[in-house]
């Protein structure tokens, strides 16, 4: 069976870009945090001509194409799970296209470049594609997960950061999206439909990215605040004050969290670590002689000492950054990290923690709950540990009794990490079924064999869309 389709395949991508399942290297097969997977076989195309015939290829042999970037999500949706049928389609020679336009500050860019890479090659113009993000994807990923990241506060998210693309189709067919203007309102916008589509309406080959002016300076703070009641506040005065346009993440730390992150270092504070802390940054395109970012920001935090603020560290970015891009191993180190990647309104963010916490601490006593996250942009890591050596939780239950609260407070299951087969229960469960019905239909429109990826948007009969068209 394999012999058929992996001899075509050959002859499409060339002998060296395609081996078969035993053959693949275990890193396509081993998602950033999860098991393993396995899958038929491996093809690396080139070009998008070489994916369009690779699509036509799956059609003839019955298989599904499961495509992947950097294999950094965290969702499972770019790992194949089927040694029979999963054909994995690796974009990491996807790598056609550069083309910089100076002046509509956009970049043309082939989906297999890495966001370190062409964040390098476009410092030297002064600028950068600013989603950002302590991880290094694939262009590509990015667009099929809609990535938030740290700085989304500031510039958005990859959805506002794209202004066109090219993808393969179900049928094999190239589609270009969006002509790469700032300004388009000639028809729908389809491309955002495959922007956080998890692959699977269609295989992005190419993205026009919209560049931002790379900051000449930054000032980050480690915040301890009096109380957690000073969270909200702060973010208002802070928001609401002339640094506002300034602000470029704002995000909060739980003591567990910052624990995890020191890492048995000594604490950043004069004191013990707080209950929770805020890492605030500033950023701009004017040089520190211009504006002095590190005196606004201690200003701005001395007016709320005493009340809102307990203790401040300004000024040493990296070892700011440095501790909360250490969180997620630190906690690994000390447990099994059950995550939820949450986003809840601002008014109800501390209440969510609150009511969690307490169903937890009676349903799952075992849990202790270390999170973090983009507080900023509503985005909260609510990460549990589970001590090694504890009979694991039932899972279901445990996610059900969290989704739930979620759900309860208008929060979303999936705030910026997408759906995948990770969250796929979680997906049919909390997402309003005349949603799935109308995702279902055009994900039928996009991949009507139904040959493109590991996530699942609408049901797989027609009986609810039909039931939305009576
Ligand atoms: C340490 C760490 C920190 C992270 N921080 C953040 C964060 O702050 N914010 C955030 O949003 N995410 C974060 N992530 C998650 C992850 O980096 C993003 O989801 C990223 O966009 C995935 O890109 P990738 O190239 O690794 O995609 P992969 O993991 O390879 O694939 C992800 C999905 O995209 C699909 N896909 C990949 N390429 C294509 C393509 N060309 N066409 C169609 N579909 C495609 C895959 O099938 C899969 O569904 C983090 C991950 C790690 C490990």
């Amino acid at each position: 069976m394999a012999s058929h389709w992996l001899a075509a395949a050959q002859a499409i991508c060339g002998a060296d870009y395609v081996v078969d399942g035993p053959a693949i290297e275990p890193r396509y097969l081993e998602p950033a945090r999860y098991a393993p997977g396995c899958a038929a076989g491996l093809v690396r195309p080139a070009t998008g001509e070489q994916v369009a015939a690779l699509v036509r290829l799956c059609i003839e042999h019955a298989l599904v194409l499961v495509p992947q970037g950097a294999h950094t999500g965290l969702v499972r949706a770019g790992t194949p799970t089927d040694g029979e049928r999963h054909l994995l389609l690796s974009t990491d020679r996807l790598r056609e296209v550069f083309e910089f336009d100076p002046l509509d500050r956009t970049l043309r860019v082939s989906a297999g470049y890495r966001l370190s890479e062409v964040n390098e090659r476009l410092a030297e113009h002064g600028l950068s594609f600013a989603v950002d993000l302590s991880a290094d994807p694939s262009i590509g990923g990015m667009l099929a997960h809609n990535t938030g990241g740290t700085r989304m506060l500031r510039h958005g998210d990859v959805r506002a950061n794209v202004l066109g693309l090219t993808a393969v189709l179900g049928e094999g067919q190239v589609l270009r999206l969006g002509r790469g203007l700032q300004k388009d309102n000639a028809g729908l916008a389809l491309q955002q439909l495959l922007i956080g589509s998890s692959g699977a309406l269609g295989i992005v080959c190419e993205a026009v990215l919209r560049l931002q002016p790379l900051p000449r300076q930054r000032a980050v703070a480690l915040v301890a605040v009096s109380s957690l009641d000073a969270v909200f506040p702060l973010y208002q005065q802070v928001m609401g004050s002339e640094l506002a346009g300034l602000v470029s993440a704002f995000e909060g730390i739980s003591r567990p969290a910052l624990e995890a992150g020191v890492r048995g270092g000594r604490s950043p504070f004069e004191g013990p670590l707080p209950e929770y802390a805020l890492l605030i940054e500033l950023a701009s395109e004017l040089p520190a002689a211009r504006l002095n970012l590190n005196a606004l920001l201690l200003e701005q935090l001395e007016q709320a000492f005493g009340t809102l603020v307990a203790d401040a560290v300004v000024g040493a970015d990296e070892a700011i950054w440095g501790l909360r891009h250490s969180i997620s191993e630190g906690l690994r180190e000390q447990g099994r990290v059950i995550g939820f990647d949450i986003s809840l309104p601002r008014r109800y963010f501390m209440r969510f923690r609150a009511e969690a916490s307490a169903w937890l601490a009676s349903e799952f006593p075992p849990a202790r709950v270390a999170d973090f996250g983009h507080l900023g942009d509503g985005g909260l890591h609510f990460n549990l540990v589970w001590p090694h050596g504890e009979a694991p939780p039932d899972a279901q239950r445990l996610r059900d009794g969290v989704y739930a609260i979620v759900a309860a407070l208008g929060g979303s299951f999936s705030a910026e990490h997408g759906v995948g087969p990770q969250v796929q229960d979680s997906y049919w469960a909390w997402t309003d079924p005349a949603v799935q019905a109308l995702s279902g239909a055009v994900e039928r429109v996009f991949d009507p064999r139904d040959i493109f990826g590991t996530t699942c948007f609408g049901p797989k009969n027609n009986a609810i869309v039909l039931s939305l068209r009576r």
